[in-house]
């Protein structure tokens, strides 16, 4: 399942990314432009944008293929899609590029050493590579206030 964003939930992307699900998001996109991209990758369109919503529904692909997002906080945008999707039990954090959505790859410690600063070679425990922007990614004690919350939209599934 994959999806694509506008402009407006851009929080909602990333966050969505971060639990390890595929989402395109621009940060500028006209409405025609994101409905044309949509059918071309097959993506469901997230907006809180009721005309957009209009707009993508009268092209045949993509009936049923829109979720018009309710809240204005992010938490509850990411439950609102997690719970509509079922997606509890696919979520694989820290597994995609926060920046260009693309899957990562486990980068082994040793060689991870001259691609981050010294404190994070450190202390991280594991590390991964952005095959598309280089980037690499590590999860350790820096990142305890956002695993936290991550881990409560993991264990939500549990209950
Ligand atoms: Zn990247």
């Amino acid at each position: 399942m994959k999806f694509i964003a506008d402009c407006m939930v851009g929080k909602l992307a990333r966050w969505l990314r971060l639990l390890g699900f595929d989402v395109s998001y621009y940060r500028k996109i006209e409405d025609e432009e994101l409905i044309e991209l949509a059918a071309k990758e097959k993506r469901i369109i997230l907006t809180r944008d009721h005309e957009l919503i209009k707009k993508a529904e009268k092209r045949k692909s993509l009936k049923q293929k829109t979720l018009l997002i309710e809240s204005e906080h992010w938490e509850e945008q990411v439950e609102q899609v997690l719970d509509h999707f079922k997606l509890r039990k696919k979520i694989d954090p820290n597994s995609r590029c926060l920046e260009c959505n693309e899957k990562l790859k486990f980068l082994p410690k040793a060689r991870a050493k001259n691609l981050v600063p010294p404190f994070v070679y450190e202390k991280a425990e594991a590390f991964a590579l952005c095959p598309s922007c280089g980037r690499v990614f590590w999860k350790g004690t820096h990142f305890h206030d956002m695993e936290r919350k991550l881990s409560r939209f993991v264990q939500k599934n549990k209950t």
